[in-house]
């Protein structure tokens, strides 16, 4: 195939029409006159996920309380349930799985429940790039116990200001580090840690560790019960779909079963037991344990929707088809944006790159205005960042070339140079 060939419509056509998952798009409620390159932020809503929130809403209808019980999805059981659909996505066992709290809240419930410094082993090692609420959960956390955190946080640096390398983390581990939290994805640049290499080497150092998925659940494949590690924890509104302030997941590998929760409550009881509002706990003895209070249920209802579709497309053919949109849109890039001062920011390996493009520009606060102007719903990462995420289930590579010609544009005309290059209050 030609260069000219390959950067024809008709080509994008084709490979749309080749596409194994073209019919999950038809489910999802799309804007026209829009491209949707933001599923890494806030997924879209799904006709399915619409569905599921309404049957939940009619349960309440019909039955009132007795919806607890009652009813195809019994409230009382549906954290358990999420978490076992859950469970796939990351490859764990359905019991170690539970659909509760936020990310914030379940790092929090992690760190209170298995953080146990002890005489020299008290740090905990973390990264520079990470998501900002994971490292005020940490230095709060270790303020909680009375521990500095500019003397008990460890946060290895990145060489590059974009990625992290493995390297650098395993030298990291000193016999004083208690405990390592990492994204399983960066936010930033999308580059995906080696998560099994980090845990192995962890655990021969009687480290433990736990991975925030947030960027990594619905986007790539995981198998934390083979790689053995201790915990993880998501958000349920990105590339899962469930919805704004969706209700979120943490896995407990089940070697760490029957801990008593640090933040407990009457829903991290034992199921059988709760009901017999006895003053000492009987914690679950799965993930369950982890949750608190009353579970947020029409928070949690879309999920019921969404992650069905997750079990039907297969996470597999869903990494197969985001690699091959961001191959598509590097390609594009680098033929058709190579003058404008763009660079890439992501990880070029299939091994290293998550589900999103990573541009850099000094411009790139007001190319992401000239973009949304256009059309285009991107999401801007302080302070140059561009984030383009062609989600699998719901994007399309004619979308994917569109966005491309759009950039091509808003350069050629200098469109960008009709706003600020400030970012908005949420960017
Ligand atoms: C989105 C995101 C969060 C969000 O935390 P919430 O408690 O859901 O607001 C946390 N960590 C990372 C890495 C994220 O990408």
């Amino acid at each position: 195939m030609s260069e000219k060939e390959f950067l024809t419509k008709a080509y994008a056509q084709k490979l749309d029409s080749e596409d194994e998952l073209k019919q999950y798009r038809n489910e999802f409620y799309l804007q026209t006159g829009t491209i949707y390159f933001d599923g890494n932020s806030l997924g879209l809503l799904s006709r399915r996920a619409e569905q599921a929130l309404h049957n939940v809403l009619e349960s309440w209808k019909t039955y009132g309380i007795d919806g607890w019980l009652k009813g195809e999805n019994p409230w009382f059981y549906l954290p358990e349930k999420l978490g076992e659909m859950t469970a796939p996505l990351i490859g764990a066992k359905p019991e170690e799985v539970i659909v509760t709290g936020s990310t914030t809240i379940n790092l929090h419930q992690i760190l209170s429940t298995f953080y146990q410094p002890e005489e020299k082993k008290t740090k905990i090692l973390a990264d520079e790039l990470n998501f900002p609420t994971d490292i005020y959960a940490l230095k709060s956390q270790l303020n909680i116990r009375g521990l500095n955190p500019d003397e008990h946080l460890v946060q290895v640096k990145s060489r590059d200001g974009l990625t992290i390398r493995e390297e650098d983390i395993i030298e990291a581990m000193t016999d004083e580090v208690a405990l390592i939290v990492l994204a399983g994805v960066l936010y930033r640049s999308g580059q995906i840690l080696d998560m099994k290499r980090i845990t192995e080497e962890a655990h021969k150092r009687g480290i433990i560790v736990a991975f925030d998925l947030c960027h990594s659940i619905g986007s790539i494949p995981h198998s934390l019960s083979e790689w053995g590690v201790d915990f993880a924890f998501w958000c349920s509104y990105k590339h899962l779909n469930g919805g704004p302030g969706a209700v979120a997941g943490i896995y407990v590998n089940e070697t760490h079963f029957g801990a008593n929760p640090g933040l407990a409550g009457w829903f991290s009881s034992d199921k059988d037991k709760q009901f017999d509002m006895e003053h000492d706990l009987t914690p679950a003895p799965t993930a369950g344990a982890m949750q608190m209070g009353t579970p947020n249920l029409l928070s949690a209802a879309p999920l019921l929707g969404s992650l069905s579709m997750f079990a039907d497309a297969g996470i597999e053919k869903i990494r197969t088809k985001s690699l091959k949109l961001t191959d598509y849109m590097l390609d594009l890039i680098n033929i058709e944006l190579s003058c404008f001062g763009f660079k890439i920011g992501n990880p070029l390996d299939a091994v290293r790159r998550g589900g999103h493009v990573f541009l850099e520009h000094e411009e790139a606060a007001r190319i992401c205005k000239a973009l949304k102007d256009n059309g285009v719903i991107p999401d801007f990462r302080t302070p140059n960042g561009i984030r383009l995420a062609p989600v699998a289930l719901y994007n399309t590579f004619e979308e994917v070339r569109e966005v491309v010609q759009i950039l091509k544009k808003i350069m050629e005309e200098e469109q960008y140079k009709k706003f600020e290059n400030k970012r908005d209050v949420v960017a």
